[in-house]
């Protein structure tokens, strides 16, 4: 029998204010264990919760990036179970009435194509504290450091049929949170988990499958594998006759599969209901406006205008604008070299194929776009030629020199003085008189290829220096 996955993700994404949702703590990563958890984060009785506002205009910018509605009037809500990381014994959350309401994003699909992915929701509230397992022998250390911490929860719609769309649509969420500023993207440390929801049915069935929960995936890899191996057990269990379980599971890296953790809570185990300490949010026009107004261009919109603008092909503006600091960068580039495509070719070939070599990223490059920028001009403008250019490149990456700095020092300036290229062809020729003759001879097809060696000799003798494009000029004209 042929399936049909059906996925929906959940992804918690960590915002990036200086203090807590509903306290003045620092959400610093990295303190002393519970340093930062102040009375508030910790619930004490006779403390009162106050909405941290950059958390509020995080999550408009979110919404408006994915043309969501943004609620006027949302409210905050207690969600309740106990936990060690959460000794308070409620997380406040937003349940029925979240802050972003219905928008959307798209992806590429590996066929070319762009398919749009609804997102259902998406809505504030604080995490929890983290408990540590590896440090301490047979126990659990706590560290309510993080407790409090804004978090927005994006929930998607089912609306994804493979692990590799679901890796594309979190991808397109870590890009756009990430272009908005509104989170580090950081996902060692736990500042974008997924959590994915799985259920298999027969290809043609409407009604959706029974499905289970992956929890806390905190990266692209192993929400792929995790999804991979889930839908292969439900299959499993279904074709042999079972029934799949809805539960929450665990996927375990090291063994590659994916464990019950615990059968499924219903909303109504969590009792939820209107946080008493805080009044409904009510956000105003003006409010919206004035925060969407200093929003940075977005992904898909840079992408186009990198089409447009700089006149690049599809995918090397997908590839330029992947990131952020990859898109401004390549902008700082051409602002110095003048030649848009000379740049992105140079940025992606030469650029990233030593960073990746040297397993550095973007950030740390030795090679700013200024200093790149200065190279890719002295190529546009004919100074050097492009395979001069590559040495002048590894001595930049070594150095941190500017390019006409090296390019002055080793007298690397290409010839393009006509008389001073025209006397070493001549040359050449003189020497090669035999050679000379065969050209001559020879059947017009198989010239072109004959010129290569004189060519070859031309360049050799100005220490590749030679305008390559006038030679060929040169040597066409006094041959033929
Ligand atoms: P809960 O709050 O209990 O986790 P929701 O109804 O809010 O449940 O759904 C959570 C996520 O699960 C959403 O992303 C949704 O798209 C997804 N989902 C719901 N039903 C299915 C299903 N049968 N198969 C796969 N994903 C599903
Ligand atoms: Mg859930």
């Amino acid at each position: 029998m042929a399936w049909e996955t059906v996925i929906g993700l959940e992804i918690h994404v960590q915002l990036t204010t200086k203090s807590k949702i509903f306290s003045g703590a620092s959400t610093r990563f990295g303190a002393e264990p519970n340093t930062q958890a102040c009375l508030v984060d910790l619930g004490f009785p006779g403390v009162l919760p106050v909405l941290n506002e950059g958390a509020v205009r995080r999550a408009v910018l979110f919404g408006t990036a994915i043309e969501a509605e943004i609620a006027r009037r949302s409210v905050f809500a207690r969600k309740n179970y106990f936990y060690p990381d959460l000794p308070k014994g409620y997380q406040i959350s937003q349940y029925e009435l979240p802050i972003v309401g219905r928008g959307h994003v798209e992806i590429l699909l590996e066929n070319g194509e762009r398919k749009r992915i609804g997102v259902t929701r998406a809505h504030l509230e604080e995490d929890a504290g983290k408990s540590l397992h590896e440090d301490f022998h047979g126990y659990t250390g706590i560290d309510l450091n993080r407790a409090g911490t804004p978090l927005l929860e994006i929930v998607s719609e089912p609306d994804l049929r493979s692990a590799k769309e679901a890796v594309a649509y979190a991808k397109k969420i870590h890009q756009i949170v990430t272009y908005l500023g509104i989170c580090d993207g950081n996902m060692q440390e736990g500042s974008f988990r997924m959590d994915a929801n799985v259920s298999v049915r027969p290809v043609g069935r409407k009604e959706f499958g029974t499905r289970t929960e992956l929890k806390n995936l905190n990266s692209f890899r192993f929400l792929e594998r995790a999804i991979d191996f889930e839908v292969e057990r439900q299959i499993d269990v279904l074709e042999s006759g079972g029934q799949v379980v809805q539960e929450t599971r665990l996927y375990d890296a090291q063994k590659d599969e994916t464990r019950s953790m615990r059968t499924k809570e219903e909303a109504n185990d969590y009792r939820y209901f209107p946080d008493p300490d805080l009044l409904p949010l009510v956000i105003e026009d003006a409010f919206i406006e004035e925060t969407v107004k200093g929003m940075p261009e977005l992904p898909e919109a840079r992408r186009r205008r990198f089409e447009e603008e700089y006149g690049l092909s599809a995918y090397d503006a997908e590839v330029l604008t992947a990131t952020r600091p990859q898109a401004d960068y390549y902008e700082a580039v051409v602002a110095v070299a003048g030649d848009a495509k000379l740049a992105a070719n140079w940025m992606m070939v030469e650029l990233f194929g030593a960073l990746n070599k040297a397993g550095l990223s973007l950030e740390v490059s030795p090679v700013s776009a200024e200093a790149l920028g200065g190279l890719v001009k002295r190529i546009a403008d004919d100074t050097i030629s492009g395979k001069i250019a590559k040495t002048v490149f590894e001595e930049m990456w070594r150095s941190g020199r500017a390019a006409d700095e090296i390019i002055e020092e080793k007298g690397l300036r290409q010839i393009t003085d006509s008389s001073a290229i025209e006397a070493i062809v001549d040359e050449v020729l003189a020497e090669n008189a035999q050679q000379v003759e065969n050209y001559r001879n020879a059947d017009p097809k198989k010239q072109p290829k004959m010129l290569g060696f004189f060519v070859g000799q031309v360049m050799k003798k100005s220490q590749g220096k030679a305008n390559p494009r006038q030679v060929n000029e040169l040597l066409r004209n006094k041959l033929g």
